[in-house]
């Protein structure tokens, strides 16, 4: 075990034991969670991922993936099936409420240099995310609802189903950021096109 210390930030850094035993809890299957899930498991830990929703549907519209962001599927296997799933593009268009486009950009300037951006339809990318992870390390339904460090383990209560229950993990990483960007902008031009 290695000694805890105080890092800059005030915080401690937690006594963890750096190999497949270390528990890892995931708060948040989307994007970002599944991609880290699937990256551990690569290396040979077994997180634990908790997502509030019941199932994976067809929510969301369309994600773009640019060459940095597809370089993370390359290195989990799985960037062949964003190519066959997925559609390269290499214009962006804003178009207002009547349907009159307002700005087109070109992105061919970075695809040239570092490969294609990829558009795809988010609930298609969770799947194909889905299939770098254990199902069994995917506990659906459930949230994570508080997250407490002590100096020794990190705490946290988690409601699945509704029922009540608690996890003691080495690292808790949350990965449930609020729906921030939309691209109803892009998939209306994707149809357009
Ligand atoms: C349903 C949905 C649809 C989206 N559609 C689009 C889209 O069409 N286009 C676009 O560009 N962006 C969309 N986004 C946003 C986009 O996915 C994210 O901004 C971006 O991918 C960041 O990914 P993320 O993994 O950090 O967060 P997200 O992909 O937003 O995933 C966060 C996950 O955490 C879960 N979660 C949140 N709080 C808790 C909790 N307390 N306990 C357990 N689980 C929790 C959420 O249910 C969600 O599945 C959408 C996000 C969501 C949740």
């Amino acid at each position: 075990m290695r000694k805890m210390k105080k890092s800059d930030s005030g915080t401690y850094n937690l006594p963890v034991r750096y190999g497949p035993e270390m528990r890892v809890l995931i708060v948040g299957g989307g994007i970002s969670g599944l991609t880290l899930a699937g990256l551990l498991q690569q290396r040979g830990f077994r997180p634990t991922v908790a997502e509030r929703a019941p199932e994976y549907g067809s929510v969301g519209y369309i994600i773009v993936l640019w060459p940095s962001g597809s370089r993370i599927l390359k290195g989990l296997g799985l960037y062949r099936k964003l190519l066959d799933t997925g559609l390269p593009f290499s214009t962006y268009n804003v178009w207002n409420e009547k349907g009159e486009m307002l700005r087109s950009y070109s992105v061919e300037a970075v695809t040239e240099k570092y490969g294609p951006m990829i558009s795809i339809y988010r609930p298609e990318l969770i799947n194909i995310l889905r299939e770098a992870v254990a199902p069994e390390s995917i506990r659906m339904n459930t949230t994570v609802e508080k997250i407490r460090q002590t100096r020794t383990r990190c705490s946290s209560r988690s409601a699945t189903a509704g029922r009540s229950h608690m996890t003691s993990s080495s690292v808790v990483t949350v990965c449930a950021r609020r729906r921030a960007a939309w691209f109803s902008v892009m998939s209306r031009s994707l149809t357009a096109a």
